[in-house]
């Protein structure tokens, strides 16, 4: 879907790093966190102590990278990024965690897919800043002690229910960042075009915004789209005509639910009596990963009210129905 990290390409993502926040003052929204982080952040500064590790979980797109980053400049700290999947061996992360600078941080993206045996490793060199390294094999084997200079590891995480506990106690700040509404995101889509260069109407900037579905990324990626639109159809200048032409071109419907969302509200509407129906079945049903329509669209549609979670599956709600212009009578095949 448009809102993935995954599927821009290398120029989209120098837009996207180019459009990040660097500074507490820059970044918008989230307010709770902030606040909480600033003071943290300023204490350990005070006492000259590295910063305590902090887990920073909720839906893609919402700012745990951007965050991560602002804590280390915050910090005047360097950052080391790595993610959980690409660290096979306890080596890799060795090699990581020796190269750091006293009260460096160490963004540890996607850590609930962390090897089992890299997490071991990571519980003491969090806890006491030291690693035990295996040398040798067999006969020879022989662990040795390294001590680590102290630092910050910052993890992210679409599924904090996935993680370990033994991994989840040894984070001293743990954060959940929300969805933001649409006049936080109309901020974001204001200060993004301005960085970009790509003038826009404050109308047409709150029409991206509330299509976002909550998410920092998605606006930034439907104001780039948009900006597209309006250099091709019109002057360069983003009116609300030329936001709801990209809009609909881009199959964001009034609500702001993208083509994914409505094909998973209709299939369980259609094909299942709108459930309740499990996951891996309408996973099939859509052509998507099971996973994705957990982390990524689940979360979405639930906070809005169009699909309900229950213990024997997924049930889609009046509200869905309402959406899709379906008669609820039909769930119940009366
Ligand atoms: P995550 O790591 O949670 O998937 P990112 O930190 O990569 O999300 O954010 C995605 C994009 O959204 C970034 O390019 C960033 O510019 C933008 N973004 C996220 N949060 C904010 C915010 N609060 N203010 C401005 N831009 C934001």
């Amino acid at each position: 879907m448009s809102g993935e990290g995954e599927s821009l390409s290398s120029t989209e993502k120098e837009i996207e790093r180019a459009l990040r926040p660097l500074s507490f003052d820059d970044f918008t929204g989230q307010e709770k966190i902030l606040e909480n982080l600033k003071i943290f952040v300023k204490a350990a500064k005070q006492r000259g102590d590295a910063l305590d590790h902090v887990l920073l979980h909720g839906p893609p797109g919402l700012g745990k990278t951007t965050l991560s980053h602002i804590v280390a400049n915050e910090l005047g700290a360097n950052i080391k990024v790595t993610s959980g999947p690409v660290m096979d061996k306890p080596s890799d992360l060795a090699g990581l965690l020796t190269n750091l600078q006293p009260h460096d941080v160490l963004f540890i993206d996607e850590i609930h897919r962390l090897n089992p045996i890299v997490e071991e490793y990571l519980y003491s060199a969090m806890e006491d800043y030291k690693i035990d390294i295996m040398l040798d094999s067999g006969p020879n084997a022989r662990s040795v002690q390294i001590g680590l200079n102290p630092f910050t590891l910052v993890g992210a995480t679409t599924r904090a229910g996935l993680l370990t506990s033994p991994l989840r106690a040894r984070f001293g700040i743990n954060a959940r960042l929300e969805y933001y509404d649409a006049k936080l995101l109309t901020t974001i889509v204001l200060r993004s075009s301005d960085l970009l260069g790509s003038p826009i109407d404050d109308e047409a900037a709150y029409e991206l915004a509330r299509r976002s579905r909550g998410t920092p990324r998605i606006a930034n990626n439907l104001l780039r789209r948009t900006r597209d639109f309006a250099q091709v159809k019109g002057k360069g200048h983003i009116t609300v005509a030329i936001a709801e032409m990209a809009l609909t071109a881009l199959d964001v419907d009034q609500n702001g639910l993208d083509e994914m969302d409505n094909r998973i509200l209709t299939t369980i509407i259609e094909k299942f009596k709108g459930g309740p129906v499990g996951l891996s079945t309408i996973a099939t049903a859509c052509s998507e990963e099971a996973e994705t329509i957990e982390e990524v669209y689940e979360p979405f549609l639930i906070q809005e009210g169009y699909l309900k979670r229950t213990a024997r599956g997924r049930e889609a709600t009046e509200m869905a129905y309402r959406h899709l212009g379906i008669l609820p009578r039909h769930r119940t095949g009366e």
